[in-house]
């Protein structure tokens, strides 16, 4: 009979979208280098397009894609999706390990699905709060829920731990470990590659906007506030890689098609978006990762949202938080295009 201490322990880490691919790679990578440890790669699919192209930017294939998504599922219906098809997959692959990362449904999912099978589940990127429960929606809670299901705690900053300690977390289960997007983007620039859209203008300034509480007027507004910049400065250009969320694609599309010096892409994979970023004047955006990757390459990143759970780069004074608003980010675009010191 197989004894448990003599088969290699095993690892299932459990990814969903496609930030968790990135911040994942490098460490299913590292993972895969250490001895006497099994790694198995579970996919939910929450966002399998991005997701596969982001992991295959890492050389990397999900051993397992549960294949989530459906058309017009509400978010109840994926968790629950998620928990029953996680809970099977733990059932065959028998962790004695879970690890994921982040804030997303898949995470959530994840942590109590591990936590059903009592097996112990580490969550990478612990403690970013914003202390708003609706933003970011859901993933404010989803982050909470997950750290208080969690038996190690892997946290990017000292400020994330004292988060995690205000909420009663035992200080021996926090890591203070860095933030492995910021590996990621170590692992792309050893490899650049050429940036994937030939530039119209010095001064290109990159946006990505997704958020589901940006969907509706805030978007309208980022949109409306694009076509002021390129129509009141010719130095400027933008380029968009347009999330293919149904919600994002029309309102971009209706607002900014076909307008001059504003090129809407598809999403690129990660190296051509790493090569995109070092190529921006500045980069809009109401993505966490962004805002973390933009700074670590010397680009002002203006913040698409009214909070942040990422509050030390807007206290280093590399990221600012502009809202989803026309005049403000009017405003702050055009201040830092007249800064001599930028
Ligand atoms: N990203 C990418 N291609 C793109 C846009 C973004 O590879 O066209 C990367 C980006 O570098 C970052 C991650 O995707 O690592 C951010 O993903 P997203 O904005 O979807 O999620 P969030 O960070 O808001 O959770």
């Amino acid at each position: 009979m197989e004894d448990a201490t003599d088969r290699e322990r095993v690892v299932v880490c459990v990814v969903g979208t496609r930030p968790e691919a990135v911040k994942m790679g490098p460490i299913v990578i590292r993972l895969r280098e250490a001895a006497g440890l099994s790694v198995r790669l579970v996919s939910t699919g929450q966002h399998r397009e991005l997701l596969n192209q982001a992991l295959s930017d890492f050389g990397l294939e999900a051993d397992l894609d549960l294949g989530l998504m459906r058309p017009g599922q509400s978010l109840a219906e994926v968790t629950a999706r998620a928990l029953t098809a996680l809970d099977a997959a733990f059932a065959s692959e028998r962790p004695d390990f879970v690890l994921a990362q982040g804030d997303t449904t898949t995470v959530l999912a994840s942590a109590l699905a591990a936590y059903y099978r009592q097996v112990p589940f580490g969550h990478v990127e612990a403690g970013l709060r914003t202390g708003n429960p609706y933003r970011p929606f859901p993933e404010e809670k989803n982050r909470v829920v997950a750290g208080h299901l969690a038996e190690v705690h892997f946290a990017p900053t000292p400020q994330a731990r004292l988060n995690l300690l205000r909420e009663g977390i035992a200080g021996a289960s926090i890591h203070v470990t860095g933030n492995p997007g910021i590996d990621a983007l170590r692992l792309a620039a050893g490899r650049p590659v050429a940036c994937p859209v030939e530039l119209e203008t010095d001064r290109m300034i990159l946006v990505t906007a997704h958020r589901r509480e940006s969907f509706g007027e805030p978007l309208a507004e980022v949109c409306q506030a694009l076509r002021d910049l390129v129509d009141r400065d010719p130095r400027l250009s933008v380029v968009f890689p347009v999330h293919p969320n149904p919600a994002v694609r029309e309102a971009v599309e209706a607002h900014l098609r076909g307008r001059p010096r504003i090129r809407l892409i598809d999403p690129v994979g990660y190296p051509g978006f790493v090569a995109l970023m070092k190529a921006s004047f500045l980069i809009l955006t109401d993505s966490g990762g962004v805002q973390e990757e933009g700074p670590s390459l010397g680009k002002p990143v203006l913040v698409l949202r009214d909070e942040t759970e990422r509050p030390e780069a807007v206290a280093a004074g590399t990221v600012r938080l502009v809202g989803p608003h026309r005049g403000a980010i009017v405003e702050a675009v055009e201040s830092l295009a007249s800064d001599p010191d930028l």
